[in-house]
């Protein structure tokens, strides 16, 4: 039977992006709406036939403990809002979908997964390219050794923000959005070069930019780009940023062929190239449709819940990529290279 779902937080991804896509899986409906905003829980809640019992504010939604008809929470608000309002889902029984970035360090993600077993519930992260064929192929591809050894992966990602501040867009807002454009956008390339290399770095070095004088980056820095140096030999360059003309790019380069994903992390249009090297015409393979990543997630979630199958992206990825941002963020700070152990902590 399907999993009824409290999504938390109407913003632009929820409203415009998941909700829609809901009618797409197979196993999950919008059961409860949890909003600061009355005429907004009062418009959506109607749009998505969610019973008024079921509509939410901030202050109210620990009554949701109550509603037998809520299986899951899905945290869809400002990063800097994850931690506490996965906690507050699992103390009222639910398991909980989040999105990305987890949490803003690592001893919030910690919290999370210890709050997620106390409660014998579910965490995953909303990690959408997990379930997007191009992607998917390109795992399968890296891992068949399509590429030969791995030497060189690029990632970037960039958009050009809208002139604002932090105080009207948490994007640009410390407290809500980390250090720069890497924990929200960023994080794609990031996630990309672990997902295609199979390996975790040991060592990182980055720097970051904050242009002096604007208004948008009082904050958080403007660009963030990193170097990171896998056991194996592979090299990963990774460039993200707010003031940078649109881009979404991941390639990742071999001793006997590459990969192109361009666009690689988008909501649609992904293509994806194979260089087979040795003068061999690049093929374009077109593995389906982009846009099931949506309902490939939500189903994903569904079954862990349903039939307790395994989550390919839970609580502890997220984990391992909030401390590979940090370490990021303290190699940008420090100007210096930060060697890592296995498990992304820093090592003393
Ligand atoms: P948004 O600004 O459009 O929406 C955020 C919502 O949170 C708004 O409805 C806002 O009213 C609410 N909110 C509650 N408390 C707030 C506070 N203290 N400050 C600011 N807003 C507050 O943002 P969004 O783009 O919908 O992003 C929300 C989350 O979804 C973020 O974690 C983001 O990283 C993630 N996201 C994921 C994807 C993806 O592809 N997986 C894409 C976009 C966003």
């Amino acid at each position: 039977d399907s999993v009824g779902i409290a999504v938390v937080g109407l913003g632009d991804y929820a409203l415009n992006q998941m909700m829609p896509r809901f009618d797409q899986a197979e196993r999950v409906h919008v059961a409860a709406l949890v909003s600061g905003n009355r005429d907004k829980l009062r418009r959506v809640g109607e749009a998505y036939r969610v019973p008024i019992g079921s509509r939410y504010t901030y202050d109210t939604f620990d009554q949701i403990a109550q509603n037998d008809g809520v299986d899951a929470v899905y945290i869809v608000l400002p990063s800097g809002l994850h931690a506490e309002w996965t906690e507050r889902a699992f103390a009222a029984g639910k398991h909980v979908l989040c999105e990305k970035p987890m949490a803003l360090n690592p001893a919030e993600c910690e919290r999370m997964i210890a709050a997620g077993r106390r409660a014998g519930r579910k965490l995953m992260i909303a990690y959408r390219v997990h379930f997007e064929p191009h992607n998917v192929r390109a795992m399968e591809l890296m891992r068949e050794g399509a590429v030969g050894d791995l030497r060189a992966l690029r990632a970037e990602q960039a958009n050009v923000f809208e002139r604002t501040t932090p105080s009207e867009n948490w994007r640009l807002n410390s407290a809500l959005a980390g250090e720069s454009p890497l924990e929200d956008l960023g994080i794609y390339g990031l996630q990309a070069a672990l997902y295609l290399s199979g390996e975790m770095p040991e060592s990182i070095s980055a720097q970051s930019f904050r242009p002096a004088g604007d208004p948008r980056f009082a904050q958080i820095a403007a660009s963030m780009s990193s170097q990171l140096r896998f056991p194996s030999g592979a090299i990963a360059q990774l460039a993200t940023s707010y003031d940078s003309l649109g881009n979404n790019f991941v390639d990742a380069h071999g001793t006997k062929g590459a990969i192109l994903l361009d666009p690689a992390t988008s909501y649609s249009g992904q293509t994806l190239k194979v260089d087979g090297g040795e003068g061999r015409p690049p093929r374009m393979l077109t593995p389906g449709d982009p846009e099931q990543q949506f309902a490939g997630e939500l189903d994903h979630f569904a079954s862990a819940i349903r039939d307790d199958s395994k989550i390919i992206v839970p609580g502890e990825m997220g984990l391992r990529d909030v401390r590979l941002i940090t370490a990021i963020n303290l190699s940008a700070r420090e100007r210096q290279t930060v060697r890592l152990n296995s498990d992304g902590t820093v090592r003393g």
